[in-house]
């Protein structure tokens, strides 16, 4: 073989290479193929659209009210049913199988079109004849096809950029949103409803002027939960870290990573060495680890055998003020993961905040209260009716004062 043979079927090769690396945010959108049209501006329909656009192609959306849609993915367009249907050879129907007598009139502009059948029944053998079968039915001139109905709109909204996603990315996603979204979420807020109702005690304390009141019951057996919780939210942080430590070691990640490098080396290009998201990813996980330390404290000490050496004053200061300290520390954790993303419109998919930004608001309302707490002329106060001061007790019948609780 000679040497131009040989260069002509490595550039073949090269040509027939498909990067395996997945598409990033970053990178931009592949150049639009064609138009394809959805129907149904519901949540699969939104959910599939974005993601067609992403992979380049024009969505068309019909609709039965285009001119009132809203939250459609930007870049796409909406017209009624039949003009929409012109449009595009290929339609997805995203609506339910029960509006499908919609389509009957529409058989002109669908002949010849291929339909897309997305629908799911809600149990097994509901209907006589499979989804698509019905609707080859309605509409006989055009070709129905089944696809799409395994994946769910949540996924598609939520997972990757690349639209050609498959297992490994899925499971990859389910894994980091496990690791990375729910756990510490659930966790942060279960801390929260720890420490949420001593403050709310001592705030009811402060405005009635006594202590010898009973709480309200709720407040009463919340009280007593707030040990289960405080395990709870301990597990859960727990597998958050679990989770944290394992994702490193993961093939894909390893995969994507080499990728990443060995592309620079290729294009001898290089990336700059950013000092701010070293700052923040350094203290981000400072933080944590601080966090998920005092974490640990506080479930070894609520121990039974643990506990029963702690004197009193001991117990309630890592009780109290580490464990305030401990939501203090995870609460900066969670802020310093956010960072300035809250600035970029990408992350408020369906002008929705996303859930580490949600689950900062009882945090930061407990953490806000406890500041006022204590502050000098709110501390004193309390700290006189936690020793039995009450307030207008003087003028009052020596009687009244009495405590209730002995
Ligand atoms: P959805 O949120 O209820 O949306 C359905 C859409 O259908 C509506 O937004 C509406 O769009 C349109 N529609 C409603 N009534 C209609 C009628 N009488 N005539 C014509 N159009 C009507 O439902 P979805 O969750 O998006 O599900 C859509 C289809 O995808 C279903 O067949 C479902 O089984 C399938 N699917 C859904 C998921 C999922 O995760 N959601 C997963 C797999 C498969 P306009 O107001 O714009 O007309």
């Amino acid at each position: 073989m000679t040497g131009q043979e040989r260069s002509e079927e490595k550039s073949e090769e090269r040509i027939e290479c498909v990067s395996l690396s997945p598409m990033r945010e970053a990178v931009p959108a592949p150049p639009e193929y064609e138009r394809v049209c959805v129907f149904g501006t519901g949540d699969m329909g939104r959910s599939l659209g974005l993601r067609l656009l992403q992979a380049g192609y024009g969505v068309m959306f019909g609709s039965r009210r285009p001119h009132s849609s809203s939250l459609l993915p930007h870049g796409a367009q909406v017209l009624g049913h039949a003009a929409a249907a012109q449009s595009a050879r290929l339609i997805f129907i995203a609506v339910q199988r029960e509006h499908y007598d919609f389509l009957v009139p529409l058989a002109n502009q669908l002949k010849g079109k291929v339909l897309v059948d997305l629908s799911n029944n809600l149990r097994k053998n509901q209907y006589p004849e499979a989804n698509a079968e019905y609707l080859q039915s309605l509409v006989p001139g055009a070709e129905v096809v089944k696809g799409f109905n395994t994946l769910s709109a949540w996924a598609l909204q939520n997972g990757p950029s690349d639209a050609n996603s498959q297992g490994e990315d899925i499971s990859f996603r389910i894994m980091v949103s496990l690791a990375n979204k729910v756990c510490p979420i659930v966790s942060l807020i279960m801390l929260s409803l720890c420490y949420l109702p001593g403050v709310l005690a001592s705030f009811l304390q402060l405005y009635r002027g006594t202590k010898y009141r009973r709480f309200p019951d709720w407040l009463d057996s919340w009280m007593l939960c707030r040990k289960q919780l405080g395990l709870l939210s301990l597990g859960f942080a727990f597998l958050h870290v679990l989770y944290t430590l394992i994702l490193p070691i993961r093939y894909y990640l390893m995969f994507w990573v080499t990728e990443n490098t060995v592309s620079l080396i290729r294009e001898n290009r290089t990336t700059e060495f950013d000092t701010t998201t070293a700052w923040r990813g350094d203290s981000y996980l400072s933080l944590g680890i601080l966090g998920f330390g005092l974490y640990v404290l506080l479930g070894i000490t609520s121990l039974p055998s643990v506990s029963n050496a702690l004197s009193w004053k001991e117990f309630s200061f890592v009780q109290s003020k580490l464990g305030h300290l401990t939501l203090l520390l995870c609460t900066a954790h969670t802020y310093l993961y956010g960072w300035n993303r809250f600035l970029s419109s990408s992350i408020y998919k369906w002008y929705t905040p996303p859930g580490y930004m949600l689950c900062l608001v009882l945090p930061s309302v407990v953490l806000l209260l406890k500041l006022l707490l204590i502050t000098p002329c709110v501390d004193r106060t309390i700290t006189r009716i936690r020793q039995g001061w009450e307030r207008g007790a003087d003028q009052r019948n020596p009687k009244d004062s009495k405590p209730l609780i002995p």
